[in-house]
């Protein structure tokens, strides 16, 4: 059996919805553009597994933990963003507050291809956070805010399929640019 490359985290699920807007959830999303990407990487040859495949309940320590037994060479958790002020609006990686070289990279790698494939969108950049799957996973790991779901406008892009494919393959060459 191949040795999984990377693990891709999609954020929330279950009894977790994350944030929620206008009928859409952000669990879902997280979960539909993962499995674009699952799609993408497979067809990369890029031997990848999930922390959640449907719409399930996983704790943070579950995340982390399956992540740590595998050691794939890259951490990839999706999550949409939301704020209170309905116009806020962009995209961002987020990486650990004292983030390795290489997670640093992996995050370079996604800026590129997100800047280059929706110039139209704000480009927030690369965050330092102090998120659990950033903080104890013991491989390099990149969080990727795909946008603001609280916004109307963001939320309309969304809920596009053709877009979160798109972000997928995105993605996917972030990924692969990453790991050669
Ligand atoms: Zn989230």
């Amino acid at each position: 059996m191949s040795q999984i490359q990377v693990v891709i985290d999609p954020g929330h699920g279950g009894t977790d919805n994350g944030a929620s807007y206008g009928y859409v959830d952000e669990d879902d999303t997280n979960l539909e553009i993962a499995y674009y990407l699952g799609y993408e990487l497979g067809e990369a040859g890029v031997p990848y597994i999930m922390t959640r495949e449907k719409d399930e309940y996983v704790s943070l320590e579950q995340r982390s933990t399956l992540a740590n037994i595998k050691m794939p060479k890259l951490f990839v958790s999706i999550h949409c963003d939301a704020f209170h002020k309905q116009t806020a609006s962009g995209m961002s990686v987020h990486v650990y507050q004292h983030p390795s070289w290489n997670a640093l990279r992996a995050a370079d790698c996604f800026q590129k291809q997100l800047t280059v494939h929706f110039p139209s969108h704000r480009w927030r950049g690369i965050r330092r956070s102090n998120f659990h799957v950033l903080r104890e996973t013991h491989m390099p790991a990149v969080l990727i805010e795909c946008e603001f779901i609280s916004n109307p406008e963001t939320r309309r892009f969304l809920k596009k399929p053709e877009n979160k494919r798109r972000m997928a393959q995105c993605f996917k060459r972030s990924i692969v640019n990453y790991l050669r």
